[in-house]
């Protein structure tokens, strides 16, 4: 069965004085039996140097095991899907980095037209905001795909978003660090066509991410969509 990782880390972290390299996330694919790895840069370095979102792209041109994101930067600029991105990282923009959203984000002008760039684009985005915050977000757009990182972990409780996004067939979720149980509710409450096997490299093992998606009570059918169709649909990826 493939096996696409959908949500990594690569190259350095400007505030965490640590470095993601090619190689280790191939030690970790080759051990987990993955195939595929999203990738895209750490918000800090995103933001101190944007040109990291060219080095992704460069590193997906020359190993084809990996699947370039492109970080948004905070002045809202759609992703670049001429230049080979499939896909886009919305992280609490002008907020506390991994903290708290910025409100005031939804109140740019700037932000409509990015969204209907964005859903003219028709590329997922990894979106990663409190659930207040990306309630209204999806409030403006029917189509634009998101992907709620951590079932919404980050964000609040997972249940909540549950609840928020469950008959929004444009929100679908990454399994990266939650625990089975929830994923198992997920699952079951939505079915598997909205759910992506994602690690979350450094802060997740791709290894033991991996075992809460195979160990679910459900069947290969199932197990598949959430571990490579899933994306590969939202992607346009074969
Ligand atoms: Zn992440």
């Amino acid at each position: 069965m493939e096996i696409i990782d959908s949500h990594t880390h690569w190259g350095p972290s400007v505030t965490m004085g640590i470095e993601v390299t090619t190689a280790e996330l191939l030690r970790q694919a080759e051990q987990s039996g993955v195939g595929r790895i999203v990738i895209f840069p750490f918000p800090s370095q995103a933001l101190a140097d944007e040109r990291i979102n060219d080095q992704v792209l460069e590193e997906a041109g020359s190993d084809h095991t990996f699947i370039p994101y492109y970080y948004i930067p905070e002045d809202l600029r759609p992703i670049p899907k001429e230049k080979g991105f499939y896909g886009g990282k919305w992280h609490w923009t002008r907020g506390v980095q991994d903290c708290s959203s910025n409100y005031t984000v939804l109140e740019d002008p700037a932000l409509g037209a990015f969204i209907e760039e964005s859903e003219g684009i028709d590329l997922p985005i990894i979106f990663e905001e409190e659930l207040a915050f990306t309630e209204t977000f999806v409030e403006m757009t029917k189509t634009l795909k998101i992907i709620i990182p951590h079932l919404g972990l980050l964000g609040g409780s997972p249940l909540d978003f549950l609840e928020a996004f469950r008959r929004r067939e444009n929100c679908y979720f990454d399994t990266a660090l939650a625990d089975r149980d929830t994923i198992r509710r997920f699952v079951k409450e939505i079915g598997p066509e909205r759910i992506l096997f994602a690690s979350d490299i450094p802060f997740g093992q791709m290894k033991s991410e991996l075992h809460k998606v195979l160990s679910l009570p459900i069947g290969d059918a199932e197990k598949e969509l959430i571990l490579s169709k899933n994306v590969k649909r939202l992607i346009g990826l074969d």
